[in-house]
């Protein structure tokens, strides 16, 4: 069943077979390594550690800890979920072991852990999370797509947890995808607590040794549910029963090279295949999943209240043409993150702009620091003192003088969050910020630091990108500035507003969620453009029918199937050349169902110091694309100069870039 899967995808994306069964497979696997050594076996308490007295270990609180957790999970726990747990407990273990507490284990089977679907700390569902649960309940055994459509903070992974304990009570497993960001220590933390169970999570960050074992573990059947990023999708899953895709929307479920799959579309694929439902969920589902369920394809869930007593916030824009800003602020918004500060609530500042300021240049001569690899500008790092390329990673100190004319009147212009941070340091005073984004969160275990930190209330002020945007969960915070978004109005790409809308409506979650009401304001040079105004006063329901209609005008995904075909190399002429072949190639399949758009430059047209092109394939639907990407892709492989670029071909992209 999972041959057939990976071949299916490889099928449909047009990608080697081969690279695409092999990239599933975890490394230690694809080498070779004997299996009986990577699976592992569990930590529990034995007859005589479970009716020890732990007062004797008054004196050993990791051991004691240890314990208390054991005595919890007669099952037992694995190394892993122990140290997640209870903290580096390598010597407990030993300890408790020599005292004869503690034995080892192996794996059981889903049935004999099912019964422990814990209901502890279980919240009492809402009428709308009933709903949902009932009716995805009621389809397990066959295959439906629900679109669990919920507002921020609507208890979505409630209903997650609900369904995942129904699969469970039926020796079901459960694959359930989320986006990287969504990845969360808390969220493994709040699965560990609900299900009393080992599961199996993967992530990029995960050892060779931990993928392979808990790749095995889920395909022998043993491991009752896999948490997973995109490539989780790929697992094979004996009794798989339930498949749970959440934040759908995300672009991190997309893998942008080598095998450029959706994990979103193929869990879709893996649902029919095997017979089981799926629930995609998210707040702001992307255009092309409200497309599937206005066709009745998908069925749609709806959750449109905030779960216990939250409120949903205001939303808000801020003219900020000709007023002046001071640390990104207009005064209105200095002047409201003021009054939320006395207050004593917390306050949100979003910028997704990274480093000190994305330019530097030469007041005297002009210069300006622009990436010797790539068509882009260096952006100032202030805390390294140095200019970074963020598409190539190119880097350099920053100068003191200007490298052209040798003058000292270097500016650094336009704004990071590295700057504001300085900036409003000194614009609130004494006032506890806390800034995060890539850089200030590159130390393993930092991110988890800083959102506890400011979760707990240690931070008034938190300034931060995207990373900020999804999944947390800040009691006190009351009001969200948003400084600036416009680049989303008028991005190169058709998709901008969609992103543009789905951050907006994401990072606006994060204010009052729980019993204080939040605000959000948006500062723009643009509060007349329509969709913004659309999705301001009504919502982002109203936004994706106003853009979908947008887009079925244009004859726009979803209104038609596109494959985007790269090439680049060192020096310009080859790409075109390469592309224009195609061009020719494609002569004999081409049909008035099928267009061909280029070649063109890439919009960075150099990267990396390869030059850049594209050639974009567009049909009325699927099915056309796919006969005639059969017929052309073999055709592309042979063509004279395919050996002189670096080619790809990407099906559905989602970045035109
Ligand atoms: P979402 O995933 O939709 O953003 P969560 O599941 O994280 O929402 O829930 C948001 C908050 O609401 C959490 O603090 C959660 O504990 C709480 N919550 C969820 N369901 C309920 C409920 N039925 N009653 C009370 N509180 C709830
Ligand atoms: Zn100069
Ligand atoms: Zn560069």
């Amino acid at each position: 069943e999972a041959l057939a899967f990976w071949r299916w995808a490889a099928g449909y994306y047009h990608h080697p077979v081969g690279d695409a069964l092999l990239g599933a497979m975890p490394v230690l696997l694809r080498r070779g390594a004997a299996e009986s050594g990577l699976l592992q076996r569990l930590w529990r308490l034995t007859p005589q550690g479970c009716s020890a007295d732990p007062a004797v270990l008054a004196r050993a609180p990791r051991q004691a800890a240890v314990w208390r957790v054991l005595r919890e999970a007669p099952e037992g726990w694995t190394r892993e979920d122990l140290i997640e747990q209870c903290g580096d407990c390598a010597a407990a273990l030993r300890a408790l072991l020599a005292r004869g507490w503690l034995e080892r284990a192996p794996l059981v089977a889903v049935e004999a852990g099912a019964a422990r679907a814990a209901a502890a700390d279980a919240l009492a569902l809402n009428p709308d999370q009933q709903a949902a649960v009932d009716e995805v309940g009621a389809s397990f055994g066959r295959f439906e797509v629900f679109l669990l459509d919920g507002v921020t903070g609507s208890g979505k992974t409630e209903v997650y947890l609900r369904l995942i304990g129904q699969a469970l009570e039926r020796a079901a497993q459960v694959l359930f995808l989320v986006p990287e960001i969504g990845l969360t220590p808390q969220l493994i933390r709040r699965l560990q607590r609900r299900l009393g169970m080992p599961f199996g999570v993967l992530h990029s960050g995960l050892s060779d040794g931990e993928r392979a074992r808990t790749w095995l573990q889920a395909r022998d059947g043993v491991l009752p549910l896999v948490v997973g990023t995109r490539s989780a999708v790929f697992v094979p899953l004996p009794r798989l029963g339930l498949i749970l895709v959440d934040e759908e929307h995300d672009l991190s479920f997309k893998q942008q090279e080598g095998f450029r799959y959706h994990a979103r579309d193929l869990a879709v694929w893996r649902g029919r295949q095997r017979g089981c439902p799926v629930v995609l969920g998210s707040a702001t589902p992307a255009l092309e999943t409200l497309h599937n369920a206005a066709m009745g394809r998908y069925r749609v869930l709806r959750l449109p209240h905030r779960a216990g007593a939250a409120q949903p916030p205001q939303l808000d824009l801020i003219d900020i043409r000709s007023q002046p800003l001071r640390a990104g602020l207009s005064a209105v918004l200095q002047r409201l993150v003021q009054v939320e500060l006395t207050a004593g609530n917390q306050v949100l500042l979003f910028l997704n702009r990274r480093g000190f300021a994305p330019v530097v240049t030469c007041h005297d001569c002009g210069w300006i620091s622009a990436c010797p690899h790539c068509d882009a500008r260096l952006t100032l790092h202030q805390g390294s003192q140095r200019l970074w390329c963020h598409h190539c990673g190119h880097q350099r100190p920053a100068p003191v003088q200007c490298p052209d004319c040798g003058r000292r009147d270097l500016r650094a212009l336009g704004q990071g969050t590295e700057r504001l941070e300085t900036e409003l340091g000194a614009l609130y005073p004494g006032v506890p910020l806390a800034r995060i984004d890539r850089d200030s969160t590159r130390r393993k275990g930092e991110l988890d630091r800083l959102v506890t930190a400011a979760r707990s209330g240690e931070y008034r002020i938190l300034l931060g990108t995207q990373m900020l945007a999804k999944g947390h969960h800040f009691p006190d915070l009351t009001l969200v500035g948003i400084l600036d978004l416009d680049q989303g109005l008028f991005g190169a790409d058709y998709r901008a507003p969609e992103r543009m809308a789905q951050i907006l409506i994401q990072v606006a979650g994060r204010a009052g969620r729980a019993d204080k009401v939040g605000r959000v304001l948006l500062q723009t040079r643009h509060p007349e453009h329509p969709l913004l105004l659309t999705l301001i006063r009504q919502g982002y329901g109203a936004f994706a029918a106003a853009a979908l209609r947008e887009r079925q005008q244009a004859g726009l995904p979803p209104f038609a199937a596109q494959a985007l075909l790269r090439a680049e190399a060192v020096q310009p002429e080859p790409p075109a050349e390469f592309l224009r072949r195609a061009v020719e190639a494609a002569a004999p399949w081409c049909s008035p169902d099928l267009a061909l758009w280029g070649p063109v430059p890439a919009p960075m047209e150099r990267r990396a110091g390869r030059y850049r092109a594209h050639l974009l394939a567009q049909a009325a639907g699927r099915p056309a694309l796919q006969t005639f990407l059969e017929h052309w892709v073999p055709e592309i492989h042979r063509l004279p100069g395919a050996r002189g670029v670096r080619w790809s071909l990407d099906v559905d992209p989602q970045e035109l870039l």
